[in-house]
């Protein structure tokens, strides 16, 4: 399998959910080994997807630059979630405002996005970082993990008080096409009351009930229901794909999380660095390929 970019530059309009302003963004193809480039075109800086460069996970993962605290960008794990999803290794991403358009609230328009630019391969082996021991983080009762496995699967449980959530539980095995069924149209939501606090603060402004499941008290907000049984399982899945993306490569592992978090990932993403718990492998082409790797493979056609 060859490294992957895109085949032409695209670019869309939306609302941050933050600020509430139009935020311009552009993907543009880069060539092998350039990685995912982000940049604030209003400010003329780039930042790379690197761990390093997580500056916040309170609300959303947040991208920065340690040396200038100008330079951020927020709610990066919806737009990497697909990335990530279509096996795409070099991209630059371009803002003129300090968040990624939330779109409606999950990744389905950003997988569309892709659509639209098209996936041009490029004229190098692609790199897959492939987990060779288990690695565990924990925050009391909350857990993220990753073992070693030879296909990419996604494992989450979330158990909230309220009437609607309640316990879910999710599995999920990677395919591009299952996680554009499945997960990619899982839209991010929030309580009533946690919202209305945000506002106070002077955040959430952009949010809305077209770009989030709202719950009150008892009962979902949004008229038209979910779109999924376990939404809101199912987005913690779109978004712990997004916060893998910061391992830098294509992941080959089973994660599995209990009420896990950004700032869960975050943690994960470092302690795999640290601990140098994987091998990076490549997935030879053609009729080379080996029976064992195949699928993984295929899992991104
Ligand atoms: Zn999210």
């Amino acid at each position: 399998m060859r490294e992957r970019t895109i085949a032409k530059s695209v670019e869309v309009v939306g609302i941050g959910l933050h600020k509430g302003v139009p935020v311009k963004m552009t993907l543009e193809p880069l060539g092998a080994g350039s990685g995912i480039v982000f940049e604030r075109s209003d400010l003329k800086k780039q930042m790379l997807l690197r761990r390093e460069n997580v500056v916040d996970t309170t609300m959303a993962t947040t991208l920065g630059s340690p040396e200038d605290p100008q330079a951020r960008i927020s709610t990066v794990e919806h737009l990497l979630s697909a990335v990530s999803g279509y096996g795409i290794d070099n991209l630059k991403v371009s803002v003129d405002n300090e968040e990624i358009p939330i779109m409606d609230g999950s990744a389905i328009a950003h997988c569309m996005l892709l659509d639209e630019a098209g996936i041009m391969e490029l004229d190098a082996p692609k790199p897959f970082m492939r987990i060779t021991k288990e690695v565990v983080v924990q925050d009391g009762m909350k857990s993220a993990k990753i073992s070693p496995s030879p296909l990419l699967s996604f494992d989450f449980g979330i158990n909230f008080a309220h009437p609607m959530i309640r316990e879910q539980h999710y599995h999920f095995e990677f395919s591009r096409q299952a996680y554009k069924d499945q997960i990619a149209r899982a839209r991010t939501f929030g309580f009533l009351q946690e919202v209305n606090y945000l506002r106070s603060i002077g955040l959430a402004k952009g949010g809305n009930l077209n770009n989030c499941i709202v719950l009150d008290e008892h009962s979902i907000v949004n008229r038209e229901g979910l779109r999924y049984e376990e939404e809101f399982v199912r987005h913690k899945i779109l978004d712990a794909m997004g916060d893998l993306a910061f391992l830098g490569m294509n992941v080959i592992g089973a994660y599995s999380s209990y009420m896990g978090s950004h700032k869960l990932n975050a943690l994960l993403v470092q302690k795999v660095l640290e601990t140098q718990a994987y091998e990076v492998v490549h997935i030879p082409q053609g009729q080379h390929e080996k029976a064992t790797s195949l699928p993984m493979a295929l899992a991104y056609n």
